[in-house]
C-alpha cells in the first residue's frame, strides 16, 4: 500500500462516502479508511433493532460501493492519531499515511450527559452491534417472561423505556409497541405480550421538537393510540438493572433504550482546533478548520454555523457537505476563492408505526398514510445498492400484509 495520497477520507458514512464517490468519478487519488468494512444506512437502524430488517439489508461493504472507482483505495482500520503539522495520520494497526487533503467524517456517538455508567444498562443506537444488542434484549425478555411465574418480574421484563423523543426515540417506541401488540400475539402460552408497557420519556415539552408543534401533537396522539405512554417534561434521574427513576417515580423495566443525546468522536481532539460542547469541530464556511484550508470536517463530526444555530445531524447535511468539499478538492480551489457551503433542506420525516408518519418540507406539513408512503419511498431511493432496495421492499410488503417481522433470530 502506498504511503502518500492526494486525499485521505476518515469514515465511510454518508459524508465520507459521497466525497469518495465524487472524487473517484474524477479519477482523483483517494484513500478512504473506516473502522468497519461497511457503510451503514442509520435511518433504518431502528428496524434492525426491532427485528423488522436483517443487518445486511442496511449495511453495504464500502469496497463493493467503490469498486467502480479504481483511483479510490479502501482500508478497514481505525484512525487514532492526526498530525496537522506533518499532514499525517496513524491507524490502530500502526500504519502511517500522508495527505495533501484530509476529510474527517467520523460521525457521532451517544452522550449520557456525564452518566457513562448508564451505557451498559441503556444502550444507544448508532451501529449494527448496538441494534443487534437491543434486538436481543427485547426478544430475550419475552423468552424469559414465558418461564416466569412472578407477575411483577414478568411486568418488569415486558416494560420498555425509551429515553429521548427525537425521531429515533419515536420510531423505536412505535416499533416496540407494534411488536408487543401485533407481531408476538399468539406466540406465547404463559404471557400475553399485549400487556407490555412502552414508555417514551422526554425532557422537553413535546415529542419531535425539531418539527412543527402540530406534527408533534399528532405524533404523540398516534403513539398513544398504539399503546405508548408519552412522558413529557420528565428527566431520568437514575438507571439501574431494575429500572428507571424519572423524577420521584420508579418504573421497573429490564429494557431501556437511550436515544437522548449525541457527542462527536473523540478523534477530533487530535486536531487541536475549537470544539463545541458536543465535541464537534467548529468549521469555517468552507467546512475547513481554522488555519488549515486542506483539512475538512463534515457531517455529524462538524459544527457548521447556520444563522443563529448549527446545522442538524442529518444524513443529507453530511452527504451535501461530502460532495461540496470533494468539489473544492477536485478543482483545487484556493481558500479565498471558495463559495460558502449552503445546505439545501429537502425536509424531515419520522415514522410512528404501520401507515403512520409525519413529514415537513419548508412550510408544507403532512401526517398519516401518505406521509408514511413517502417515508418508505424516500428511504428506498436513498439506499446505496439496488439489491438492498429490492430486499427491503419485499420485507416491508411482507410485514405490511402479515404484521410479521422476519428478523427475530437470537441465540
Ligand atoms: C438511529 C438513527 C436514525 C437516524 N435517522 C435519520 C433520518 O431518518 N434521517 C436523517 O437524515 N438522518 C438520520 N440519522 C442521522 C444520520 O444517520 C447522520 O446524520 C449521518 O449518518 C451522518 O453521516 P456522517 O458521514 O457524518 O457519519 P456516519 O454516517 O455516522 O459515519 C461515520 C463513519 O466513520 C467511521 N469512523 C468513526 N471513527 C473512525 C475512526 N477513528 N477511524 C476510522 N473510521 C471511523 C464509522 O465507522 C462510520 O462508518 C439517524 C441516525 C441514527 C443513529
Amino acid at each position: 500500500m502506498k504511503k502518500k495520497f492526494d486525499t485521505i477520507i476518515i469514515g465511510g458514512g454518508f459524508g465520507g462516502l459521497n466525497a469518495a464517490i465524487k472524487l473517484g468519478q474524477k479519477k482523483k487519488e483517494v484513500l478512504i479508511i473506516d473502522k468497519s468494512n461497511h457503510h451503514l444506512f442509520q435511518p433504518l437502524l431502528y428496524q434492525v433493532a426491532t427485528a423488522g430488517l436483517s443487518p445486511a439489508d442496511i449495511a453495504t461493504p464500502i469496497r463493493e460501493i467503490l469498486k467502480k472507482y479504481p483511483s479510490v483505495s479502501v482500508i478497514m482500520d481505525e484512525v487514532q492519531k492526526i498530525n496537522k503539522e506533518t499532514s499525517t495520520i496513524e491507524t490502530s494497526s500502526e500504519h502511517k499515511f500522508e495527505f495533501n487533503n484530509l476529510i474527517i467524517a467520523t460521525g457521532a456517538r451517544h452522550s449520557y450527559f456525564g452518566n457513562d455508567q448508564w451505557e451498559s444498562l441503556a444502550p444507544g443506537l448508532k451501529s449494527l452491534s448496538d441494534a443487534l444488542k437491543i434486538r436481543e434484549n427485547i426478544l430475550k425478555s419475552y423468552e424469559l417472561s414465558e418461564l416466569e411465574t412472578d407477575q411483577s418480574k414478568i411486568d418488569a421484563l415486558t416494560t420498555f423505556v425509551i429515553v429521548g423523543a427525537g425521531p429515533t426515540g419515536v420510531e423505536m417506541a412505535g416499533a416496540i409497541a407494534e411488536i408487543a401488540t401485533k407481531t408476538l400475539t399468539k406466540n406465547f402460552s404463559n404471557i400475553d405480550p399485549r400487556r407490555s408497557k412502552v414508555y417514551l420519556v422526554e425532557g422537553g415539552d413535546r415529542v419531535l421538537s425539531a418539527f412543527h408543534p402540530k406534527l408533534s401533537e399528532r405524533t404523540k396522539k398516534d403513539l398513544e393510540k398504539i399503546g405508548v405512554t408519552v412522558l413529557l417534561k420528565s428527566f431520568v434521574k437514575d438507571i439501574s438493572e431494575e429500572g428507571v427513576t424519572i423524577g420521584d417515580n420508579f418504573i421497573p423495566a429490564r429494557n431501556v433504550v437511550w436515544a437522548a443525546g449525541n457527542k462527536a468522536n473523540p478523534i477530533l481532539k487530535e486536531l487541536n482546533c475549537e470544539l463545541d460542547k458536543m465535541g464537534r469541530a467548529i468549521v469555517e464556511k468552507d467546512c475547513s478548520i481554522k488555519g488549515h484550508s486542506n483539512i475538512f470536517v463534515i457531517g455529524d463530526a462538524s459544527a457548521f454555523q447556520n444563522g443563529n444555530t448549527f446545522l442538524p445531524g442529518l444524513a443529507p447535511v453530511a452527504a451535501q457537505q461530502g460532495k461540496y468539499v470533494a468539489r473544492l478538492i477536485k478543482n483545487n480551489t484556493p481558500k479565498g476563492k471558495r463559495d460558502n457551503f449552503k445546505y439545501l433542506d429537502k425536509g424531515t420525516m419520522a415514522t410512528i408505526g404501520k401507515s403512520k408518519a409525519v413529514m415537513q418540507v419548508g412550510h408544507f406539513k403532512m401526517a398519516g398514510f401518505f406521509a408514511w408512503l413517502s417515508w418508505c419511498l424516500i428511504h428506498l431511493l436513498f439506499l446505496v445498492l439496488f439489491r438492498n432496495r429490492v430486499f427491503i421492499f419485499f420485507d416491508w410488503l411482507y410485514s405490511y400484509i402479515t404484521e410479521q417481522r422476519g428478523a427475530r433470530l437470537i441465540k
